[in-house]
């Protein structure tokens, strides 16, 4: 049972194709990891269904469909699918799959402090993105807020900021009037996958300084 799930409209931005690409990957990973919230986007998604049912059919243009034809034509056989590792499987939930090609081998990993790692996912050329972040067993991440969004989904090990716990499937939602510092639980690393709309900022005494310098 997964205890921390996303608010109705994160849903609904999914279920509508409206949410860009590193903040969908991390709602469709929850979604892989909580039938409760997949079946909540299935019903979303019959609702957009029918609610577009009941629009009356906008006129094709003359030829649009020998024109969607024709493109058809030039689209080439679909990819095999990339093998998956056991290892890969057992971190990864499956949309995040083809972002590594299948092997945990190809995260690349960079060192941001003695305790914590990140590595991009999706990096959408603006500021926004989508990482996997890898905070050392007991440790915390900087006292920081936040200027937009910023979705973290556990995948490994488990982390504590003051008001809650979060562990494996559960995804923790942050915004501009959350100041948090996340401490990993003893015992494990705890891996996420985080989406982020903008930089963190932080906001402890030391971590202020290097607001201009660091970005995470
Ligand atoms: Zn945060």
């Amino acid at each position: 049972m997964i205890a921390h799930r996303p608010p109705e409209e994160l849903l609904l931005g999914y279920a509508s194709g409206a949410l860009p690409e590193p903040i969908a990957l991390v709602v469709a990973s929850h979604a892989a990891l909580c039938p409760e919230t997949a079946r909540e986007i299935g019903r979303l998604e019959r609702l957009g269904g029918t609610l577009l049912d009941g629009l009356a059919p906008a006129e094709l243009k003359s030829g649009a469909l020998d024109r969607a034809l024709a493109a058809l034509d030039g689209v080439p056989a679909a990819a095999p699918k990339p093998i998956v590792t056991p290892a890969a499987r057992a971190l990864l939930p499956a949309p995040v799959w083809p972002y590594v090609k299948g092997d945990v081998a190809n995260i690349a990993w960079q060192r941001r402090s003695a305790d914590v790692d990140t590595a991009d996912i999706v990096v959408d050329g603006g500021e926004r993105r989508a990482f996997l972040l890898r905070v050392r067993a007991g440790r915390p991440v900087p006292r920081h807020t936040h200027r937009g969004l910023e979705l973290t989904l556990v995948l490994k090990g488990a982390y504590c900021d003051a008001a809650n716990c979060f562990e494996r499937g559960d995804l923790q939602v942050a915004d501009t009037t959350m100041d948090h510092q996340p401490v990993a639980q003893a015992g494990d690393d705890c891996i996420c996958l985080v989406a982020l709309e903008a930089p963190i900022w932080f906001t402890g005494p030391i971590g202020r300084l290097a607001n201009p310098f660091v970005k995470l």
